[in-house]
């Protein structure tokens, strides 16, 4: 069957982004960003390549990008290291992939996808997991590639401390900036994908909801595809991406009544602040969120594209 529509969401973390704070070149800057990858996930989808290529491509766009707590430019780790987090699902079969504690891979959402394609396994961590990514031919960088010095002047406000901070965070402030990207093919296939550094002065061993599929991420064409951003934790004890599916399956609500309702209601009762980007297989989509912004964008065939910030957009 094919679907009447494609469409492509995606993010670039969400958190306090105000408007009176935030300076207009970077501003600029991050706007680019988030239409960028949207353009490099639309024209994939636009030559009728796959919502998993799509969604692989889009999150490789934001990983390359500094600007993102992904891939290039990612957070500090407590000792001073990268280590990131990534998973991939696709809604046809529901096979997922996912990778978690890496350092040394230049794009973990492709170490994901291989994981999912090419092992026999869902999840691999750490070393193994890079040597997994050696054998599959994965580009390797070294740990200057990861630095960023907004990034590294961040955590050296807090090493010595034991707190740990949401990327970009000034005192009081909590900002969060994985990145992911759900897509719809003209298949009516959905695929999610989803990267990040986690937290900066994480300590070493620390794993958010990122690469834990039904917490992070999740993709069912019967339901939807989502992604989440925000603290991990709490997105972890409310298994999010997956409690938004079965809302849609077991429950009957639509898209947008599940979302509002897990991301305004549920997550807020355990101080769970973030957000999540899902569509379904019509094409429906929300970019939901409780904190004061999003870095967010979306595009369905035949209509306009969007990309916003704030709350009011
Ligand atoms: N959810 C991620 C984590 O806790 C952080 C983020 O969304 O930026 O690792």
């Amino acid at each position: 069957m094919t679907s009447p529509q494609t469409a492509l969401v995606l993010h670039g973390g969400a958190g306090t982004i105000l408007r009176s704070k935030m300076d207009p070149q970077k501003e600029i800057k991050y706007r680019a960003g988030l239409q960028a990858a949207l353009q490099v996930g639309r024209a994939l989808l636009e030559k009728g390549s796959s919502a998993l290529d799509a969604a692989e491509a889009t999150v490789k766009a934001l990983e390359d990008n500094p600007l993102y707590n992904a891939g290039k430019g990612a957070v500090y780790a407590g000792d001073g290291k990268h280590y990131l987090d990534a998973s991939i699902m696709r809604g046809d079969n529901r096979e997922a992939g996912s990778v978690a504690g890496i350092t040394g891979v230049k794009n973990p959402i492709s170490l994901a996808r291989s994981v999912m394609e090419n092992s026999r396994y869902v999840m691999m961590v750490g070393i193994g997991a890079e040597a997994f990514a050696k054998q599959q031919g994965l580009e390797m960088v070294p740990p200057a590639y990861f630095h960023d010095e907004l990034r590294y002047k961040q955590w050296l406000e807090i090493k010595d401390t034991t707190l740990t901070q949401l990327d970009h965070a000034h005192k009081g402030e909590k900002n969060w900036s994985t990145v992911g990207a759900v897509a719809l093919d003209q298949n009516g296939n959905i695929a999610s994908a989803t990267s990040t550094g986690g937290m900066t002065n994480k300590q070493f061993g620390r794993v958010g909801d990122t690469p834990i599929i039904g917490s992070g991420c999740y993709a069912n064409n019967l339901t939807c595809g989502v992604c989440c951003t925000g603290h991990g934790e709490p997105f972890m004890r409310s298994v999010v991406a997956y409690d938004l599916s079965c809302l849609m399956e077991y429950k009957g609500m639509s898209l947008a009544e599940a979302a509002r309702h897990l991301v305004q209601e549920k997550l807020l009762a355990i101080e769970g602040e973030g957000g999540l980007i899902a569509l379904d297989a019509e094409g429906n989509y929300v970019l939901e969120f409780n904190c004061e912004g999003m870095y967010r964008a979306a595009w369905v065939s035949g209509q306009e594209e969007y990309v916003g910030i704030y709350k009011d957009e």
